[in-house]
């Protein structure tokens, strides 16, 4: 078997991962680069893909999908159902003027998506491929398991283990056991100073934030389902004050209510409301939480005198609103006071260290990361080799 990482060592995105047999080839990921990233990896999805039996998507993320339509149109790509559908609604509101380049075309490739599902294995000619479902920053994302050739290859996509489900990563890996290869995510390795709270802490801090303030606006990636809800039980918790947003996220709560229900009620949405003016004054007289987003929308209510005394929670990743990765819609929309309440989507070092403790891999391949070498910090307590900026590799 041979794995070979045409991009996603010592970068964060951009992943584009291929694994062939003798008879045969997929692709694990065709992300684009993260706006704004320095990387010079060149990568020819349309030219790499050509050859291949099939392309499998780990999740939604543009930095793991963003160049699905270099992919030849008679070759499969494999998703999520939910994760599709999502996407789908994600890229149908893309194609609003001024917003991105989003075409017809884009809208009918994604409709011959196949999907797989949790844990129920898929033969490509002589591999078999398991999707593991796991807690990452979009919902619905997937480790791959891939075994042919009498060798297995874990390969983690972007992940992990402090989100509300992350307990079931290392569950299902322990059922799992030793693999050969693991393809290893380690975005958090080269920020160990941030502080990394799990989403139930956050949860947590919500409810005192939604308690103390009457008006309060959030901003949240509106695919990061996990964040929403959070927020949203958070309103629950702190006595159930209208919860508004917009028909775009209405539309992927509703999808995710009705098709989730497996989780009892933990992403059940139901008392979300889109905007009514037959909301407006209820939401002056008891308050309410709003989820925003850089568009005039949103902006409305914020600048609106009748809200001022609102708090703004920013609950993304800081690097979209500072320093060389900040985004110009994003720095102009949020506030000066806004207040930080974010955990990131990515594993921790505990995390990482805790999955390769599990699987045992005779290699370790950093990928989404920005310096390989960081995987030395994790001082692993077995042997392994760790092949840091080595882009090909054969089992
Ligand atoms: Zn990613
Ligand atoms: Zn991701």
């Amino acid at each position: 078997m041979q794995i070979k990482i045409h991009r996603g060592i010592n970068q964060i995105g951009g992943c584009v991962t291929e694994i062939k047999t003798k008879s045969t080839r997929i692709l694990i990921d065709i992300g684009s680069n993260l706006p704004n990233s320095t990387s010079k990896v060149k990568v020819n999805v349309a030219k790499i893909s050509k050859k291949c039996d099939a392309v499998f998507i780990t999740h939604y993320h543009l930095d793991h999908i963003g160049e699905y339509m270099q992919v030849k149109k008679d070759i499969p790509i494999y998703i999520g159902e939910q994760a599709k559908e999502i996407f789908t609604i994600y890229q149908k509101k893309m194609q609003e003027p001024k917003v991105a380049e989003v075409t017809q075309e884009h809208i009918d490739r994604l409709e011959t998506f196949k999907t797989f599902e949790q844990d129920v294995p898929l033969k490509i000619g002589d591999m078999t491929l398991t999707p593991i479902r796991v807690n990452h920053s979009a919902f619905d994302s997937y480790m791959f398991l891939i075994e042919a050739e009498g060798k297995r290859v874990l390969h983690t996509g972007d992940f992990r283990t402090h989100g509300p489900s992350g307990e079931t990563i290392p569950k299902a890996l322990k059922e799992i056991g030793k693999v050969d290869v693991l393809i290893c995510e380690h975005t958090t390795l080269s920020r160990l100073d941030e502080v990394f709270m799990s989403e139930l802490m956050l949860q947590k801090e919500a409810v005192d934030l939604i308690k103390n303030n009457k008006y309060v606006f959030i901003m949240c990636a509106s695919t990061n389902i996990d964040r929403i809800a959070s927020f949203y039980h958070a309103n629950e918790e702190a006595g159930k004050k209208l919860f508004i947003c917009d028909v775009y996220q209405k539309e992927i709560l509703d999808y995710v209510t009705k098709t989730s229900k497996k989780y009892k009620d933990y992403y059940n949405f139901s008392n979300v409301k889109s905007f009514d003016k037959k909301f407006y004054q209820e939401m002056l007289d008891n308050g309410f939480c709003m989820l925003v987003r850089s568009n005039y929308f949103s902006k409305r209510f914020i600048n609106s005198p009748n809200f001022k005394d609102n708090i703004f929670i920013y609950s993304q990743w800081l690097g979209y609103l500072q320093g060389s990765t900040a985004d110009e819609s994003i720095v102009k929309f949020v506030p000066k006071d806004y207040h930080y309440l974010h955990t990131s989507g990515h594993a921790t070092k505990e995390g990482i260290t805790e999955v390769c403790n599990i699987v045992k891999p005779n290699v370790i391949i950093p990928i989404h990361g920005e310096n390989s070498h960081d995987f030395e910090k994790l001082k692993l307590p077995y042997k392994t080799k760790h092949l840091k900026n080595k882009k090909s590799y054969n089992i």
